[in-house]
């Protein structure tokens, strides 16, 4: 893969999505991703900034209703939920964020290579009908139904950020269309998450969650992914895969208890883009969620670009270390999910 055929969607106007004084989810991450952006741009990668998404690709993950309170809030500061604020600028914002995210997906769809999408406020918390964990709209369901509208059957999503995305698990928990796979902290913020929530009606075996003690490290995740979430994308057989971007399992993050290293998440980003370089005609597409140490923010982006803008590997070599933790979780996983995935674990 050539870095010109990346593109890297992200707007200076994300900072503009104003949170209290001394919330995690701050502008700064904004402008951390905007250097980020910016030396992309100057060492030639392609770039493009987003247009808001459209009523229509919203009404496809959220209720009317809850679009209407959301557009109510422009103008305005509103606590929408413990931890979940607007400012005057926020919906505007809001919709940037889920715009470039389907920005990214086209991309990937278009141009079989991918399409990246550095954004905030993230996404994966926003349920249909709430606002939640500093999330408004739901941008990667947002673009995995933008994704299906186009025309494809089967959309992978993988969500490697520290808390499990409750908002896409519920959002797909009855649509076999959508297989969700969740790594994360557990017992942990928002609670959800367990092994055996496992999808529904159409949608049972389509929602894997790998709930991780905290400590869990690059070894373990990388277990993780080798033992469950990579067969099971492969006897999925998506279409395209797009990846929740999430940071905070890092171990710099101030708010997650977990170990990840910046190379152990390029190790994990790696295994997903060989996957969709070979299995899914390179579509792959990514969008932020969480991370809240603004230098291994940077890090973690700059090393998703760079992984994103290099040949995908013929392999890739397991991660040394201890994994006792990924045994613990993997066990729960393998009994849940073995009635769907035969072999797996
Ligand atoms: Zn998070």
């Amino acid at each position: 893969m050539a870095k010109s055929d990346v593109l890297l969607v992200s707007s200076p106007r994300f900072v503009d999505h104003r949170t209290p004084g001394g919330h995690p989810e701050r502008p700064a991450r904004a402008e951390v991703m905007a250097r980020v952006a910016e030396r992309w741009a100057a060492t030639g990668g392609p770039a493009a900034a987003p247009a808001p998404v459209s009523d229509q690709a919203l009404a496809r993950v959220h209720d009317g209703r809850y679009l209407e309170d959301i557009a109510s809030t422009a103008g305005r500061r509103v606590r929408l939920d413990p931890d979940t604020w607007t400012s005057p600028d926020s919906e505007a914002v809001a919709r940037l964020a889920a715009g470039a995210t389907v920005a990214a997906v086209d991309h990937a769809l278009d141009r079989g290579a991918p399409g990246l999408a550095f954004v905030r406020p993230p996404g994966h918390h926003a349920e249909r009908a709430r606002a939640m964990g500093f999330c408004l709209y739901n941008n990667a369901a947002v673009a995995a139904a933008h994704a299906l509208a186009r025309g494809l059957e089967r959309i992978a999503v993988i969500d490697y950020d520290v808390h499990h995305g409750n908002g896409i698990q519920w959002i797909f928990y009855d649509d076999s269309r959508v297989l969700y796979v969740s790594t994360h902290q557990y017992p942990f913020y928002p609670g959800t998450g367990a092994a055996d929530d496992v999808g529904r009606d159409d949608g049972a075996g389509t929602t894997v969650n790998v709930p991780l003690a905290a400590g869990a490290g690059d070894a373990d995740l990388d277990r993780v992914f080798r033992e469950v979430v990579m067969p099971i994308l492969a006897g999925y057989a998506p279409d395209a895969v797009l990846l929740s971007a999430g940071f905070d399992a890092h171990a710099d993050d101030p708010l997650g208890g977990m170990q990840l290293s910046t190379d152990g998440y390029a190790i994990l980003t790696r295994r997903l883009w060989a996957f969709a370089a070979e299995r899914c005609a390179g579509r792959l597409a990514v969008v932020t969620e969480g991370g809240y140490d603004l230098q291994a923010l940077e890090e973690c982006l700059d090393g998703t670009l760079e992984v994103c803008a290099a040949d995908p590997p013929a392999s890739i070599p397991p991660v040394r270390g201890s994994t006792s933790i990924a045994a613990a979780a993997l066990q729960s996983v393998t009994r849940a999910q073995s009635p769907y995935w035969p072999g797996v674990g």
